[in-house]
């Protein structure tokens, strides 16, 4: 039968071996994004870690944090300015496209929209 449309038959492996490619590809993919989680939760423990100890031994507050996370933010090479998170109402910068305390979505990609907070 094959032998009949050998074009078919061809095109029909070609599809077969593609889909198998690709099925290759998304189980790396989802393999990279659990190992990348377990590296990211990871981080986040040892950062909470790291908080305990200098909030208890240095007399350090969530607000001085949060400032000195924005300081960081602003000496970022690709700073691009800092807007007030519509969520969570604390100052946070643009590069990342989402709140670094919350996570929120922040900016709306408009080049023409001032983000800008006085001050800040
Ligand atoms: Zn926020």
């Amino acid at each position: 039968m094959y032998n009949m449309y050998p074009g078919t038959y061809m095109a029909s492996q070609q599809a077969t071996l593609a889909a198998s490619s690709a099925s290759n590809e998304a189980f790396e993919a989802q393999q990279a994004e659990h190992d990348l989680r377990i590296r990211v939760e990871h981080l986040a423990v040892v950062c909470r870690a790291m908080w305990s100890f200098i909030e208890s031994s240095q007399g350090v507050t969530l607000k001085d944090l949060e400032a000195r996370m924005l300081e960081v933010e602003k000496q970022h090479p690709d700073h691009q300015g800092v807007v007030t998170c519509p969520n969570c109402h604390r100052p946070t910068g643009l590069r990342t496209g989402v709140c670094i305390y919350c996570g929120a979505p922040v900016g709306d990609g408009d080049p023409f929209t001032d983000h800008a907070v006085p001050g800040a």
